[in-house]
């Protein structure tokens, strides 16, 4: 089966590099999934889980925005920043969804910044999303 080349790459270093034969990520207009020799794109992602496939196996890693470039052989995904699932620390991402949760309900009342509330929400579920995978 073909392969495209996947890069992860964020301010702190790479964190994933692999050939696989499909790439999915949430881009900011909706799920994408890239396969071999697609045409090429840049495209803003929103923060979410990126689905490596490569023969039976499947990784996941986690993403908070930042940009795909896809090119026929290659993807380059650069991130704020992305965990691989053994870097995840489970409690220090529930402690974000609690603390994220807490804003929420208080924006109700309060003039909180609900958006920045809602993106620290969905990257501490997307960690535990990534993080509960492993464990499977
Ligand atoms: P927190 O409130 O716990 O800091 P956050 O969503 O605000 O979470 P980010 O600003 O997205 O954190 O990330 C800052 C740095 O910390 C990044 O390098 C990111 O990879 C790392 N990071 C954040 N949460 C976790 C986690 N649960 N496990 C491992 N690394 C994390």
């Amino acid at each position: 089966m073909s392969t495209i080349n996947v890069n992860v790459v964020t301010p702190d270093g790479t964190v994933y590099e692999g050939d696989v034969n499909m790439v999915s990520v949430r881009a900011q207009s909706g799920e994408l999934g890239i396969l071999p020799g697609h045409i090429p794109m840049v495209a803003p992602l929103a923060v979410g889980t990126v689905r490596l496939k490569h023969d039976s196996s499947r990784e996941l890693v986690s993403v908070s925005g930042g940009f795909i470039e896809v090119r026929p052989d290659k993807v380059t995904i650069l991130a704020e920043s992305a965990e691989q699932p053994s870097e995840i620390d489970v409690d220090r991402a529930l402690e974000a969804k609690k603390r994220a949760e807490e804003r929420l309900n208080r924006a109700k009342q309060e003039d909180i910044d609900f958006k920045r509330a809602e993106l620290a929400l969905r990257r501490a579920n997307t960690r535990l999303e990534v993080a509960d995978n492993k464990r499977r």
